[in-house]
C-alpha cells in the first residue's frame, strides 16, 4: 500500500495520526480528499447535521498598539489612534442588537496606557447597559494586560470574566512556533504564553475559539506543529469550541510573499 494510502487508512479507522503523518497528508493529498477525511471527522464528533452561527460585531475599542506586528495594516501610534468613547462603543452595540446581533467581538491594539481598570470599567458599562455576550480580548491582549497591570494571567482573566467577559477568541495566535512568532510579530506573547492564557481561560470555565494565520513565512511544518499544539490542549482541557484559519495579505504590510497568497472569498453554490 502507498504511504499516504497506509495514512488515510488509519483515518477512516479513526486512529490519531502524528504530526508526521499529518504533514504527509497535508503535503501529498488532494484537495478534496483532504476536505472528505476532515468531512468525516467533522461527523465523528458531531453526527447531528446541525450547523450553528453567531450574529455579531467585530469592535476595536483601540487602534493604538506598540506591538508592530509586521503582518498587520490596522495599528497606529499613540498621537495618531484612537480609543472608542462610551458613546460610540454605546451606539455600536445597539446597532448590533437592532439588527439582530447577540454578541460583540471585542479586541484593541496593545495600548501602552490603558490597564486591567480601563477594561474592567468598559465590560461593566456593557453589561450594565446591554444583554450582550462579550467574547473579548485575545491572548496577547491578555498577557499584555497582565503584564501592564502586574498580575498574573489567571488574575488577570477572573478579574475579566467577573467584570463581563463571557469568552475569548483564539486571535493573536499567528503561527504557534517561535521563530516564525519571532519575526512576523516579535513583540507579542510567545506560543507557550498563548496556550497559557486559553489554559488558564478554560481552567476558569470560559470558552474560547482557537486561530491559525497562514500564508506568510511559515512553512508546511510549522503549520503541522501550530495544529498539533492545539490539539494538544484541547485534550486537557476541550475548552476550544471552534478553530479559524485566517488568510494572510500582504497589502499595507511589512510582509513581502513571494508566494500567491491564500484566497479569503469563500464560495457557496446553488
Ligand atoms: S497586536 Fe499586532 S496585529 Fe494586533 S493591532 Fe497590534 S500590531 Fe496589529
Amino acid at each position: 500500500m502507498h504511504p499516504i494510502d497506509k495514512i488515510i487508512k488509519k483515518t477512516e479507522e479513526n486512529l490519531r495520526l502524528d504530526g508526521k503523518e499529518a504533514l504527509e497528508l497535508y503535503r501529498n493529498a488532494d484537495l478534496l480528499t483532504l476536505g472528505s477525511l476532515a468531512n468525516r471527522k467533522r461527523f465523528d464528533f458531531h453526527p447531528e447535521k446541525n450547523v450553528t452561527y453567531v450574529v455579531d460585531r467585530n469592535i476595536n475599542y483601540t487602534n493604538i498598539c506598540v506591538s508592530g506586528c509586521r503582518f498587520c495594516a490596522f495599528y497606529q501610534p499613540l498621537e495618531k489612534g484612537y480609543v472608542l468613547s462610551k458613546k460610540d462603543l454605546r451606539e455600536k452595540i445597539q446597532e448590533t442588537l437592532d439588527l439582530g446581533g447577540t454578541q460583540i467581538l471585542l479586541q484593541g491594539g496593545m495600548h501602552p496606557d490603558l490597564k486591567i481598570d480601563f477594561y474592567v470599567d468598559m465590560l461593566s458599562f456593557i453589561k450594565k447597559k446591554f444583554d450582550i455576550h462579550i467574547h473579548g480580548f485575545s491572548p496577547p491582549e491578555i498577557d499584555f494586560i497582565a503584564k501592564r497591570s502586574n498580575l498574573s494571567v489567571a488574575e488577570t482573566i477572573s478579574i475579566l470574566k467577573e467584570a463581563g467577559l463571557s469568552s475569548i477568541p483564539g486571535g493573536g495566535a499567528e503561527i504557534l512556533c517561535d521563530d516564525i512568532r519571532q519575526t512576523v510579530s516579535p513583540n507579542k506573547c510567545l506560543s507557550e504564553e498563548w496556550l497559557e492564557v486559553m489554559r488558564q481561560a478554560h481552567l476558569q470555565g470560559m470558552r474560547s475559539s482557537a486561530t491559525m494565520m497562514f500564508g506568510h513565512l511559515e512553512q508546511d511544518f510549522h503549520i503541522v506543529s501550530h495544529l498539533e499544539k492545539i490539539r494538544a490542549l484541547q485534550d486537557e482541557t476541550s475548552g476550544f469550541t471552534a478553530f479559524i484559519p485566517w488568510t494572510f495579505q500582504p497589502g499595507n504590510t511589512q510582509i513581502n510573499v513571494k508566494k500567491k497568497p491564500a484566497s479569503n472569498i469563500s464560495r457557496c453554490w446553488p
